[in-house]
């Protein structure tokens, strides 16, 4: 149908008649209005010293209805006018996801006189005021009413724990670089609480903290994890891991498990042959009360996981690759950062165009440093590898749309769900990223006869001096260059292929390269089971091409697979399958029936209130992707150790 319709479209325009004068647009008898282009009244950024150091006061101990308290002073000048802004464009997002709608009951004083504020019109997170005369300083007060159920945002404030933003709790004033800004913060926590943050304690009374004035940009990328259950550990001189956690029983990490821990900071930092922070502090939640979180910090985490993530340690790897991933980024993302995602303020729009490298490589480093540290064992990371391939290739919009374009998708689409991830694509530089590395990573091995690999990049480009936390920025001409220099190549010729053209299949000669294929088996891995489970859903993407809940949701239908064809999409709920009542274990068992027959799978589903019988042919049994070991010799056991093996194996005592 849809070839007919194009070709009829085609043939009309081919004999529609060729205008003769420009054609008129809209009507001349109609009313017009004239455009005036909006004022900019907010002064852009400047590298100059803030006159004065700002004051912030937060009081955080309503963990009962997460409404945060906020008391700001904020030095002046001189009289006239004042613009404060609100973050928007968040480091590690991204993208401009500064959550303004929960700033309420905002008020300005001088001294006892309130002062009126206007928001401006064309920038919603920047308030005005005017300073009167004779006045030093300006108060703000207002809350932060933070989401109450995860449909309001990401839950920060739950029962027995809190997740203090300094971003979401703050103004800061425009015309500055943020680095410029002085500010002392101090943090009021519920009775009996524990905190953690990159910033170091001046005074602690009771639960009220002052922290170490710092500059504004240090302040936003310091928040701070607090609990009533809380421990800290030592994993080296200069890294602690702070925990905590919805409940005491749930906070018991055995010594094993947190020397694994210490382990991948040691790894971590005889990879990039330095460390990018003077101390850092890994924040660790066990909860499923607080939203979840993985972001990135130059001297911290922000890391949210599963409550079990130690009890439960041996039924599957479960999170463990997150705090690799999180760590990496002290080097890649913070120490050094693509130029365009470094902005003097929160204000500046950020270019994510390198985050394949950014947050790509990271990837890359973190499945590696999480097999070398012993958090994931090397199967897991084998299987993830497979899921990963498996999940670019059928990404299927790789036809229409390059790797690049997908860097865009923060600020595009904001993490919402998709009709069809597939053919739209969604952040693909993180695992696609992943794969490009992993083959950049062999051929350098290949190219030096084993001599190199991508751990000599990784030092020379995102290595520094030891303890320098500051920032080194470069561009794409920047990667190429140590590319080169590491190994000659045409990396050039490389990254145009992988990272800016459309392609037509994912970059897997990374696995082969390393001496690995991908295949499809009817065993589920660890892995897969793991991240089924924590997705609360059933991936048959590569069989019968759809996601679906135990309550017959589905989440996902591959785009061109056999449930595609036969006309499912996500959001339709299955009733039955082959006249059986829907269960998960019904629909699976219904796909291994099948194998080898020449009928479909009858599958009915409710779409609204409308109910249809879905057809689906397919008769390969159940598949999941993993990886298989190429081996020359023909004997599995006695396989020779290949550069995928070589890369994830520890690289210290
Ligand atoms: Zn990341």
């Amino acid at each position: 149908m849809r070839s007919v319709a194009l070709l009829g479209l085609a043939s009309a325009l081919f004999i529609a008649p060729i205008p003769t004068a420009i054609a008129q647009a809209m009507p001349d008898d109609i009313s017009k209005p004239d455009y005036i282009a909006p004022e900019q009244t907010i002064p852009e950024a400047q590298d100059i010293a803030y006159p004065g150091t700002m004051t912030l006061e937060v009081d955080a101990t309503d963990n009962e209805q997460g409404i945060f308290k906020v008391t700001q002073t904020i030095p002046v000048a001189k009289a006239g006018k004042l613009t404060l802004l609100y973050p928007e464009w968040l480091p590690g997002n991204h993208a401009p996801r500064g959550e303004i709608e929960k700033v309420a009951g905002l008020e300005f004083f001088a001294g006892p006189q309130k002062l009126d504020w206007v928001r401006d019109n064309v920038d919603v997170y920047a308030f005005h005021v005017t300073v009167p005369q004779g006045v030093r300083e300006i108060t703000a007060k207002f809350q932060f009413v933070s989401a109450t159920t995860s449909s309001h945002g990401r839950i920060v404030m739950a029962p027995a724990m809190l997740n203090l933003r300094w971003h979401q709790v703050s103004l800061y004033p425009a015309g500055y670089y943020v680095r410029q800004i002085p500010v002392t913060a101090t943090a009021i926590y519920p009775d009996g609480w524990q905190a953690a943050t990159a910033m170091r304690p001046n005074t602690v009374t009771g639960s009220k903290v002052a922290y170490e004035t710092v500059d504004y940009d240090t302040l936003v990328d310091s928040p701070v994890f607090a609990g009533k259950y809380f421990q800290t550990h030592k994993l080296s001189s200069r890294v602690h891991l702070n925990i905590v956690a919805d409940d005491a029983k749930y906070l018991k990490p055995k010594p094993d498990q947190i020397a694994k821990h210490a382990k991948l900071v040691k790894e971590a930092e005889a990879l990039f042959g330095s460390h990018q922070y003077d101390r850092y502090d890994f924040l660790l939640a066990l909860t499923d009360e607080m939203g979840g979180i993985g972001l990135e910090h130059h001297r911290s985490s922000e890391n949210g996981v599963n409550r079990e993530y130690f009890t439960d340690w041996d039924d599957s790897p479960g999170r463990r690759n997150l705090l690799p991933h999180e760590v990496v980024h002290s080097w890649n993302g913070k120490y050094r950062r693509p130029q365009g995602m470094w902005t003097p303020d929160f204000r500046e729009p950020m270019r994510d165009d390198l985050l394949w490298v950014y947050e790509g490589q990271t990837q890359f480093w973190g499945y590696v440093l999480g097999a070398r540290s012993g958090l994931y064992s090397k199967q897991d990371t084998l299987d993830a590898y497979a899921a990963i391939a498996a999940a670019m290739d059928q990404r299927v919009g790789r036809s229409w749309r390059p790797l690049i374009d997908t860097t865009l998708d923060p600020i595009i689409v904001a993490r919402r769900p998709k009709p069809w991830t597939d053919w739209q694509r969604q952040e693909d530089y993180y695992n696609e990223g992943l794969l490009i590395w992993l083959e950049a990573d062999q051929i350098i091995r290949r190219e030096s006869s084993g001599k190199k690999s991508l751990e000599n990049f990784a030092k020379a480009f995102f290595g520094g001096k030891n303890g320098d936390w500051g920032v080194v920025t470069y561009d794409e001409q920047d990667v190429l260059d140590t590319l080169n220099k590491v190994q000659p190549y045409d990396w050039a010729s490389f990254v145009k292929d992988r990272v800016h053209k459309t392609t037509t299949a994912a970059p897997k000669n990374g696995l082969t390269l390393g001496g690995y294929r991908l295949v499809f088996t009817d065993k589920q891995s660890a892995y897969l089971r793991a991240n089924d489970k924590r997705r609360k859903q059933t991936d048959l993407s590569y069989s019968l091409g759809l996601t679906v809940n135990d309550k017959g949701v589905v989440s996902a239908v591959s785009w061109g697979g056999p449930a595609f064809k036969s006309g499912m999409k996500s959001g339709l709920t299955i009733s039955a399958v082959n006249g059986k009542a829907f269960s998960t274990d019904v629909l699976k068992q219904a796909i291994e029936d099948n194998m080898g027959q020449s009928k479909p799978i009858e599958v009915f589903a409710k779409n609204g209130d409308a109910y249809h019988n879905f057809m689906v042919d397919f008769n390969g049994g159940l598949l999941y992707p993993a990886l298989e070991k190429i081996d020359n010799q023909g004997s599995g056991e006695g396989a020779s150790e290949g550069g995928i093996d070589r890369l994830l194996k520890p690289i210290t005592k």
